[in-house]
Formats: structure tokens, sequence, C-alpha cells
């Protein structure tokens, strides 16, 4: 960051992750935080522009004139979505991606953190996964678009870098969930369909509740708010091209059954869970190493897993109409 008028654009500032970043930043600025004195914030979702589309990409771009870019935008979604919708997946990220990067190099930003993810990288391989193995095999056929979309960031990056010599970054959060999730049913990931079914499961009484798939699988979780303030930290101090890992440790890895026993918890259900095993599993597990964010940002400490549940748990009762169903 230059020490005055640091102008933020985060793309995808109206989903899951661009929320949490604004809550983060509206604190660090109740509080006058010195960090933010220098930076103006704008978070832009799809109504200020369709991404997919160069020419309002570069509208949004010669409106803000942004110093720096938190790339967020994209077409996200749980297992079901990916399986169904594998093309648009990959078209409309590919168009988003390379139309907010041109455009960042176009109107000169200076740095641009674009957001991968844990279950781009390959399904056959060694645990636990590192930055370096982004692009070491096949990703899993369950998200194949997404994947391969994501993955062309890092190409794009490294591109830039080597053509251009600019400093457009990525980070590769592992599973998220929060506030201002995407609570649909149909779309959603795990953790916001749970809660979703279950504030029904509990409101009509139903004796079970049920799991999509086996249970089984393993992820790791990481709570928006935490993944924000890691946000913040490599925007303002992380300088590498290459991606970094933002996950929680390998040993907080649980089970999709672990997921849905703490859900039951936040709620008081006193029902049965069951598993529906006609349901995909997807990947059985993704296990990432954090080694190189505790290596370089020493002592962050993530929100424990049943408080940040109970607090999205809480947000969701509190903000059922407004949530995306
Ligand atoms: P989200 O809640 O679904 O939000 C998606 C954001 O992208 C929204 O602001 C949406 O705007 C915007 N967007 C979508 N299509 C757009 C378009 N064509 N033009 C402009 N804006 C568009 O997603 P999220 O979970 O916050 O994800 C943020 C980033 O984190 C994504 O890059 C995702 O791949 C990555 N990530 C997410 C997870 C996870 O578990 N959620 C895990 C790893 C990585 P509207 O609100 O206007 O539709
Ligand atoms: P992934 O981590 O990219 O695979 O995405 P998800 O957040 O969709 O997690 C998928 C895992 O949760 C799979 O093992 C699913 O079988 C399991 N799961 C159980 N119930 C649900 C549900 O209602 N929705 C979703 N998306 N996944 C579920």
């Amino acid at each position: 960051m230059s020490a005055t008028n640091n102008i933020v654009l985060v793309t995808g500032g109206t989903g899951l992750v661009g929320q949490a970043i604004k809550t983060i930043v509206d604190k660090e600025k109740s509080i006058n935080s010195k960090c933010i004195s220098n930076e103006t914030w704008i978070f832009c979702g799809s109504k200020d522009a369709d991404l997919r589309d160069k020419g309002q990409t570069e509208a949004l771009f010669e409106k803000h004139h942004p110093t720096h870019v938190i790339h967020l935008a994209a077409m996200v979604g749980g297992l079901f979505h990916n399986m169904a919708h594998n093309l648009d997946f990959f078209r409309e990220n590919m168009a988003i991606n390379e139309n907010v990067l041109q455009a960042s190099f176009k109107y000169g930003v200076s740095k641009v953190v674009s957001c991968l993810s844990t279950c781009i990288f390959p399904d056959n391989t060694t645990y636990p996964i590192d930055e370096t193995m982004v692009h070491n095999g096949p990703p899993h056929n369950s998200n194949f678009g997404y994947s391969y979309a994501k993955r062309m960031i890092d190409v794009l990056n490294r591109g830039y870098a080597e053509q251009h010599g600019c400093r457009f970054t990525s980070v590769v959060p592992c599973n998220v969930f929060g506030p201002h999730d995407n609570f649909s049913a149909a779309a959603g990931h795990v953790i916001p369909a749970l809660v979703r079914r279950m504030h029904a499961a509990v409101t009509r009484g139903e004796p079970t509740f049920t799991v999509l798939g086996s249970g089984r699988p393993r992820r790791q979780f990481v709570y928006s708010l935490d993944l924000a303030r890691l946000f913040l930290w490599v925007l303002r101090e992380y300088d590498s091209v290459e991606p970094i890992i933002l996950s929680v440790d390998e040993q907080d890895e649980m089970s999709i059954g672990q997921v849905a026993e703490a859900i039951k918890k936040a709620y008081g259900y006193q029902g049965d869970i069951v598993f529906d095993t006609s349901k995909a599993d997807g990947q059985y597990k993704k296990t990432a190493s954090n080694k190189k964010l505790r290596s370089l940002h020493k002592g962050f400490q993530f929100t424990p897993f049943h408080t940040a549940i109970q607090d999205t748990v809480n947000w969701f009762k509190d903000n059922r109409d407004q949530a995306r169903l």
C-alpha cells in the first residue's frame, strides 16, 4: 500500500467473502485504525457491472480507478450445483477472470488478489496439498469446470508478472462459511445447505434430519470473518505472485457427519441424523497445508469451529428475510 490514496475495489463484494471483508473494514473504520486511514474501499456486485462483459468491466474500472483489487466475483456453488453446470462454471469464470485481470492491467492497478480454492487441486494426489501442486493433475470430475477456470487465474498472474511486471497474486481458501452465505438448497455449499434444512426441520418438528451422501468425506472449514482478516493481511503484506493457502490447520479437518452434529447442537435439535447414500460424496478429502501462512503470519488465531457455526446459525435466524435462499 502506498502512504496515501489507495482505492481498493472488491469484486464479488456482495457475497459471502465480500461481505465479511466489508464487516472487518467497517470495524477498522469504527476504531479509527491506522491501517485503513489511507484506504478507500468499494464493494461491487453484479448490479454494478456484469464482469462477464468486457465493456461493463472496463466501465467499472474507468469509474473508480482502483489502485488495488480484491477479485472475488465468480460463479460459485456447492457440489451438486457444480455437477449439474460444469460448462457454465468454466465459461463464466473464464470470462470474469479474463476481463478483471485485463482491466486491472489496462488501468494500472498496482496489486490484485484473486481467489482460488482448495477444491481445484488434483484429485489423485499426496497429502497434505500445498501451493506448488495447483497444476499437478486433473481435478475431481465433479467440479472440473470451476477448477480449470480457477487454475487459469494462476496462469494469468504468472503471465502478467513475466510480461508486464504486474503484482497479481492469488489466495487459496478451504471451504468458507458464515453470514451472507448462499443458503440455497440447490446451489449452496454444505454448511449453508444444512443450516437451512436444519432450520426447517426444527420449525416443523421433524424426527429425522437428512444429510446428503455418506457423511464420511472430510473438509477444512474457515469462518468468513477469519478469511476476511487474512485477505487484508495478504493485500497489505504479502507480495509474491505465488498462491498462498488460507486454511485452518490440517488437524482441524472434519467429516461432513461431524459438521452435521455441530449444526444439530447449534440448533438444539433433538431428532436423529440420517445419511442419504444415494447422493454423491464428491471428493473424499483435499487436506491442505497452511505451513506457508503459518510461517509468514505467525500467531494468527482462527475462531473455534463451534463458535463460528453458532454465530452463523444466529445470523441465519436473525436475517432469514434477507438471506439468499
Ligand atoms: P458468493 O457468496 O456466491 O458471491 C459471489 C459474488 O460474485 C457476488 O458478489 C456476486 O454478485 C458476484 N458475481 C457473480 N457473478 C458475477 C458477474 N457475472 N459479474 C459481477 N459479479 C458477479 O461467493 P463467495 O463464497 O463469497 O466466493 C467468493 C470467492 O471465494 C469466489 O472467487 C470463490 O470461488 C472463492 N471461494 C469460495 C469458497 C466457498 O466455500 N464459498 C471456497 C473457496 C474459494 P451478486 O451478489 O450481485 O450476484
Ligand atoms: P465441496 O467441498 O466443493 O465438495 O462442496 P460442498 O460444500 O458442496 O460439500 C460437499 C460435501 O458435503 C459432499 O461430501 C456432500 O455429499 C456433502 N453434503 C451433505 N449434504 C449436503 C448438502 O445438502 N449440500 C451440499 N452441497 N453438500 C452436502
